[in-house]
Protein backbone atom coordinates (compact mmCIF):
# COMPACT_ATOMS: atom_id res chain seq x y z
CA UNK A 1 0.00 0.00 0.00
CA UNK A 2 3.06 2.54 0.57
CA UNK A 3 5.80 3.38 -1.34
CA UNK A 4 9.23 5.51 -1.62
CA UNK A 5 8.20 9.29 -0.59
CA UNK A 6 5.03 7.63 1.01
CA UNK A 7 3.57 7.59 4.63
CA UNK A 8 3.55 4.38 6.44
CA UNK A 9 0.32 2.82 6.18
CA UNK A 10 -1.69 -0.09 8.65
CA UNK A 11 -3.32 -2.65 6.97
CA UNK A 12 -5.60 -5.50 7.58
CA UNK A 13 -7.08 -7.84 4.74
CA UNK A 14 -10.18 -5.07 4.25
CA UNK A 15 -7.82 -2.13 3.99
CA UNK A 16 -6.15 -4.05 1.61
CA UNK A 17 -8.85 -5.02 -0.18
CA UNK A 18 -9.88 -1.32 -0.86
CA UNK A 19 -6.36 -0.44 -1.26
CA UNK A 20 -6.18 -2.59 -4.10
CA UNK A 21 -9.45 -2.06 -5.84
CA UNK A 22 -9.17 1.80 -5.84
CA UNK A 23 -5.87 1.73 -7.22
CA UNK A 24 -5.04 4.22 -4.64
CA UNK A 25 -1.36 4.12 -3.06
CA UNK A 26 -3.25 5.75 0.40
CA UNK A 27 0.16 6.68 1.60
CA UNK A 28 0.51 9.27 -0.83
CA UNK A 29 -1.97 11.60 1.11
CA UNK A 30 -0.60 13.87 3.37
CA UNK A 31 -3.90 15.10 5.01
CA UNK A 32 -3.96 18.47 3.56
CA UNK A 33 -8.16 18.61 3.63
CA UNK A 34 -8.17 19.79 -0.25
CA UNK A 35 -10.41 17.06 -1.35
CA UNK A 36 -12.53 17.84 1.55
CA UNK A 37 -12.98 21.58 1.03
CA UNK A 38 -14.13 20.74 -2.39
CA UNK A 39 -16.16 18.42 -1.75
CA UNK A 40 -19.92 19.27 -2.15
CA UNK A 41 -21.59 16.64 0.00
CA UNK A 42 -18.90 17.00 3.01
CA UNK A 43 -21.20 19.17 4.73
CA UNK A 44 -23.61 16.03 4.83
CA UNK A 45 -20.71 13.37 5.64
CA UNK A 46 -20.11 11.57 8.67
CA UNK A 47 -16.62 10.75 7.34
CA UNK A 48 -15.58 13.42 4.13
CA UNK A 49 -13.06 11.97 1.82
CA UNK A 50 -9.96 13.82 3.83
CA UNK A 51 -10.93 11.57 6.87
CA UNK A 52 -11.29 8.50 4.74
CA UNK A 53 -8.11 8.55 3.43
CA UNK A 54 -6.92 8.99 6.87
CA UNK A 55 -8.70 6.34 8.13
CA UNK A 56 -7.05 3.98 5.21
CA UNK A 57 -3.93 4.85 6.47
CA UNK A 58 -4.24 4.47 10.02
CA UNK A 59 -5.91 1.29 9.84
CA UNK A 60 -9.55 2.39 11.59
CA UNK A 61 -11.18 -0.59 9.60
CA UNK A 62 -14.12 -1.35 11.70
CA UNK A 63 -15.16 2.75 11.77
CA UNK A 64 -14.43 2.95 8.07
CA UNK A 65 -17.00 0.40 7.91
CA UNK A 66 -19.91 1.94 9.55
CA UNK A 67 -19.00 5.43 8.15
CA UNK A 68 -22.39 5.80 5.36
CA UNK A 69 -20.17 8.96 3.62
CA UNK A 70 -19.93 6.56 0.69
CA UNK A 71 -23.42 6.61 0.20
CA UNK A 72 -23.26 10.44 0.07
CA UNK A 73 -20.38 10.59 -2.26
CA UNK A 74 -22.40 12.02 -5.58
CA UNK A 75 -18.78 10.23 -7.70
CA UNK A 76 -18.21 14.01 -8.63
CA UNK A 77 -14.63 13.52 -8.98
CA UNK A 78 -13.89 17.16 -7.73
CA UNK A 79 -12.14 15.64 -4.43
CA UNK A 80 -9.05 13.71 -7.11
CA UNK A 81 -8.92 17.26 -9.33
CA UNK A 82 -8.04 18.69 -5.90
CA UNK A 83 -5.85 16.80 -4.65
CA UNK A 84 -1.75 18.28 -5.47
CA UNK A 85 -0.79 14.67 -4.71
CA UNK A 86 -2.70 12.79 -7.37
CA UNK A 87 -4.77 10.99 -5.01
CA UNK A 88 -8.22 9.98 -5.93
CA UNK A 89 -10.80 9.77 -2.90
CA UNK A 90 -13.31 9.10 -5.53
CA UNK A 91 -12.57 5.85 -6.16
CA UNK A 92 -12.00 4.56 -2.45
CA UNK A 93 -15.24 5.85 -2.06
CA UNK A 94 -16.58 3.60 -4.90
CA UNK A 95 -13.62 0.84 -3.55
CA UNK A 96 -16.14 0.97 -0.44
CA UNK A 97 -19.51 0.77 -1.53
CA UNK A 98 -18.46 -1.99 -4.00
CA UNK A 99 -17.05 -3.66 -0.78
CA UNK A 100 -20.67 -2.54 1.19
CA UNK A 101 -22.48 -4.31 -2.17
CA UNK A 102 -20.48 -7.46 -1.99
CA UNK A 103 -20.41 -7.93 1.76
CA UNK A 104 -24.49 -7.33 2.13
CA UNK A 105 -23.50 -4.63 5.04
CA UNK A 106 -24.89 -1.54 3.20
CA UNK A 107 -26.75 -0.63 0.05
CA UNK A 108 -28.57 2.30 -1.24
CA UNK A 109 -32.22 1.54 -1.03
CA UNK A 110 -34.82 2.40 -3.98
CA UNK A 111 -36.35 3.88 -1.26
CA UNK A 112 -33.54 6.29 0.11
CA UNK A 113 -34.22 8.19 -3.24
CA UNK A 114 -37.08 11.15 -3.78
CA UNK A 115 -39.73 9.45 -5.75
CA UNK A 116 -39.87 12.42 -8.10
CA UNK A 117 -36.28 11.76 -9.09
CA UNK A 118 -36.65 8.02 -9.18
CA UNK A 119 -39.99 8.99 -11.72
CA UNK A 120 -37.90 11.09 -14.15
CA UNK A 121 -34.38 9.60 -13.74
CA UNK A 122 -33.58 7.56 -16.49
CA UNK A 123 -32.80 3.67 -15.30
CA UNK A 124 -29.14 3.87 -16.53
CA UNK A 125 -28.43 6.77 -14.08
CA UNK A 126 -29.63 4.37 -11.25
CA UNK A 127 -27.39 1.57 -12.32
CA UNK A 128 -24.15 3.12 -13.28
CA UNK A 129 -24.24 6.41 -11.41
CA UNK A 130 -21.78 5.39 -8.69
CA UNK A 131 -20.36 2.43 -10.75
CA UNK A 132 -17.30 4.62 -12.71
CA UNK A 133 -14.22 3.73 -11.63
CA UNK A 134 -13.99 -0.05 -9.47
CA UNK A 135 -14.54 -3.08 -11.67
S1 LIG B 1 -6.45 16.47 -1.30
FE1 LIG B 1 -5.23 14.59 -1.57
S2 LIG B 1 -3.49 14.82 -0.17
FE2 LIG B 1 -5.03 16.32 0.42
S3 LIG B 1 -6.24 15.27 2.03
FE3 LIG B 1 -7.30 14.92 0.09
S4 LIG B 1 -6.48 12.96 -0.69
FE4 LIG B 1 -5.09 13.68 0.92
S1 LIG C 1 -16.46 12.27 -5.69
FE1 LIG C 1 -17.56 12.04 -3.75
S2 LIG C 1 -16.03 12.41 -2.15
FE2 LIG C 1 -15.21 13.22 -4.08
S3 LIG C 1 -15.79 15.41 -4.09
FE3 LIG C 1 -17.39 14.28 -5.20
S4 LIG C 1 -18.96 13.82 -3.65
FE4 LIG C 1 -17.07 14.37 -2.55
Amino acid sequence: MSSENSHECKSDEFLEVISEKSGQDIGNCYQCGKCTAGCPMAAQMDLPPSMVMRYMQMGISEELKKASSRWDCVGCLVCGDRCPKLCNPASVMEALRVDDIKSGRRVAELSDLPVNFVKKAPQQALVSGLRKYVP
